[in-house]
């Protein structure tokens, strides 16, 4: 079977990215009590469990099939030297891609943003070392760059072979290849366009990422 993504986003993604935008809001405006209750609201067992689902071990989503013509696993000193965009090209990623995942289509949230926002309500977005002391809703939206053709198997960050993805989409492929896992290829459907920013507007200016007008 081939899908756009392992499993459909539940609604409560969407819920969660709405209310923090809300959140988003109450901050900028030093309503911080506000603010501190919707962040909390979000951090959801259901958002958990979804994502758990997909980038857990022995997913019942994420099932691999053996491809005879896909590219082999490389050895670490065979892999590309750089496996990570730089911030100039992750921004191009984010002025083609906008902030919401090219597989699942769910909106993200760049580490940047979540940083600031736990530094400001670190009890009600905690962000421990383990996914459980992990805020749940932070997780599934958290922004990745995404190799098409993984590192591990000869990708490069060019920008042909990078997308903007959820972690879910990201972690759940680990090192296989979109056919190895039944994957369309999201570099064939347009980017999801719409209002969602990616919370940017919390950062300073010169650390956002401001897409043009559509
Ligand atoms: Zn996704």
């Amino acid at each position: 079977m081939q899908q756009n993504q392992f499993r459909e986003p539940i609604d409560k993604l969407f819920e969660c990215a709405a209310m923090l935008a809300q959140a988003a809001d109450a901050h900028m405006i030093d309503d911080r009590e506000t603010a501190a209750t919707l962040i909390k609201s979000t951090n959801l067992v259901e958002v958990r469990e979804w994502l758990d689902s997909i980038w857990g071990k022995c997913s019942p989503y994420v099932l691999v099939r053996r491809i005879e013509s896909a590219p082999r696993l490389l050895a670490k000193h065979e892999r590309q030297e750089t496996r990570m965009p730089s911030a100039a090209q992750k921004r191009q990623l984010h002025l083609r891609d906008g902030f919401h995942c090219r597989f699942c289509g769910i909106p993200v949230i760049r580490k940047e943003v979540r940083a600031l926002l736990h530094k400001e309500y670190p009890s009600e977005l905690p962000w421990g070392k383990t996914n459980a002391t992990q805020h749940a809703a932070f997780q599934a939206l958290w922004t990745q760059y995404d190799h098409i053709l993984p590192h591990a198997r000869g990708g490069t960050n060019e920008m042909d072979n990078m997308v903007i993805a959820c972690a879910a989409c990201n972690f759940g492929r680990m090192n296989y290849t979109i056919e190895e896992v039944g994957l369309n290829d999201p570099r064939l459907r347009k980017p999801v366009k719409s209002n969602w920013n990616g919370l940017e507007h919390l950062l300073s200016k010169s650390a956002q990422i401001t897409l043009p007008e559509s």
